[in-house]
């Protein structure tokens, strides 16, 4: 695979201060396809000095401009769909189609949002006997996984520059060659240099000193719980804007008027896409006492079906943390009707998709997310019952209730504690707020809402 041996700062590919590289792995067959720089302190440096230079200009550029940048960017994204296509499948080991029609088309609706979103929004309100103006935050250090690689940097990228702000990336170190693809687009889009930077490296390395630097304002993080609290503390003592995308745990209710067949189906294809590594994936199924068996069923037939049909996880970690959840689960005395931790092939980090009967609430695979193919499906008595399981995490990202009558599904749903609930299997919409509730996050992505997190408002008194 192509790969850029720099950073790209200032509107240019420039050499990286340090020596190190970091080897990027096809997860489907364990080998090597290319080599990026890890950068270090010197390139972050290099690259929040060139989004400062670069802020005041575009921070005063007609929101009509910006949009028509981001508009330029969406058509670049749009040309190179394919190119986008295929690289996710070779670093992250997504199946072609799926990288297709989600990892490039998602991101391709996200940045037309933003162009769009520039142009409408409101910058500028009267309240009284005054006029209050959204202005951009400044320097935006963006830290991405590598889940849905190119997704998370737009879902950033996109509402900071519509905002005004200018970006430093620090992208997954599993999926480098997305973020260098996304930067060549952003140069073929007439960006402003310095307007958009990016810096490969390792997170400990150069993602720490971006979440530390002192010349960025806000710091935008999607990733493990583990790391966001860290980021959010460093934040919090330099009095800096943060938003956290964290981890979720989410519980797909299925109540007993339900269509059983079209829940347990689409919870299970849910959680099976992109093998289980979505952030909002709904792996707790709950189902009530009286359609429990049929639900197993149902549910074991559906994921056996998944077969070969699903990617590898992203890496050698990932693959062993997975299968070592599948065997906790197995320990605690839940059942399994689907997959194990076993590996089913020899070669590439596969994980069979697996289903799990009898788990309690309490267990371990119930509680923590696994970040991997694996659905728990959990008995409920009554819809209290049912409300206190689907609560009762840490976590409060997403989820999905599913009933005959639309409106029991959303009374249900309001009573949930998280960020956003789809009924009868709603579809996604790019411009509906995501983030979490409780330990899921702070902050909203996506829509106006995700544009508003880079602004920040000065009111003027007549
Ligand atoms: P992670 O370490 O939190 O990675 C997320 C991003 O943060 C990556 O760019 C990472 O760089 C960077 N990073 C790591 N340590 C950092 C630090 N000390 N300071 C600043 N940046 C840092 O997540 P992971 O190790 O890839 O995955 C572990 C688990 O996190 C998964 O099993 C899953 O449960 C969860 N996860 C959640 C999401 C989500 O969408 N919410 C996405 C991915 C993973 P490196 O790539 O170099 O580590
Ligand atoms: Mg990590």
């Amino acid at each position: 695979m192509k790969a850029h041996d720099g950073m790209y700062i200032g509107g240019e590919w420039r050499a990286a201060a340090g020596t190190d590289t970091i080897a990027v792995v096809n997860p489907a067959d364990e080998q090597v396809i290319a080599h990026v720089p890890a950068g270090i302190a010197e390139d972050v440096d290099a690259a929040v000095f060139a989004a400062h230079e670069a802020f005041p200009a575009w921070a005063a550029t007609p929101p009509a401009e910006r949009a028509a940048r981001i508009a330029a960017l969406r058509d670049v994204l749009v040309a190179r769909k394919d190119e986008i296509a295929e690289t996710v499948t070779a670093e992250l080991g997504a199946p072609l189609q799926f990288s297709q029609m989600v990892h490039a088309g998602v991101p391709i609706l996200v940045a037309g949002s933003y162009a769009e979103l520039a142009a409408s929004y409101a910058f500028e309100e009267k309240v009284g006997n005054s006029t209050v103006y959204a202005e951009p935050v400044g320097v935006v250090g963006a830290i991405t996984p590598w889940n849905y690689p190119l997704h998370q940097i737009v879902a950033k990228v996109a509402p900071a520059l519509a905002a005004g702000c200018t970006v430093v990336l620090k992208p997954a170190e599993d999926t480098p060659l997305t973020a260098q693809l996304f930067a060549e687009a952003v140069h073929e889009a007439g960006l402003p240099a310095g307007v958009f930077n990016l810096v490969t490296g390792l997170g400990t390395v150069a993602g720490q000193a971006l979440a530390a630097h002192p010349g960025v304002d806000l710091v935008s993080f999607t990733g493990s719980t583990a790391v966001g609290k860290q980021i959010g503390a460093t934040a919090g003592a330099a009095v800096k804007r943060v938003a956290l995308e964290l981890g979720g745990k989410s519980a797909n209710v299925i109540l007993p008027s339900a269509d059983l067949a079209k829940a347990v189906g689409v919870g299970i294809a849910n959680v099976m896409g992109n093998s289980g590594q979505t952030c909002s994936a709904w792996t707790r199924m709950l189902v009530h006492t009286s359609q429990y068996d049929e639900a197993v069923a149902l549910a074991a037939e559906a994921a056996a079906k998944y077969g070969d049909r699903i990617g590898p996880l992203v890496n050698a970690k990932q693959h062993t943390r997975v299968r070592g959840y599948i065997e906790k689960g197995v320990a605690e005395g839940a059942r399994l009707v689907a997959g194990g931790p076993e590996a089913p092939r020899e070669q590439g980090y596969f994980v069979s998709p697996t289903v799990f009967a009898d788990v309690t609430p309490e267990m371990t695979i119930a509680q923590e997310e696994i970040f991997g193919p694996v659905v728990s499906i959990i008995r409920y008595e009554d819809e209290d019952d049912a409300l206190r399981i689907a609560n009762g995490t840490v976590y409060g990202l997403a989820g999905a209730v599913w009933a005959a009558d639309e409106a029991e599904a959303v009374a249900f749903a309001r009573r949930m504690d998280t960020g956003q609930v789809d009924i009868n299997g709603g579809r996604f919409n790019p411009l509906a707020p995501f983030g979490g509730y409780k330990q899921s996050g702070v902050g909203r992505e996506l829509g106006a809402h995700g544009l508003s997190e880079y602004l920040q408002t000065k009111s003027l008194q007549f």
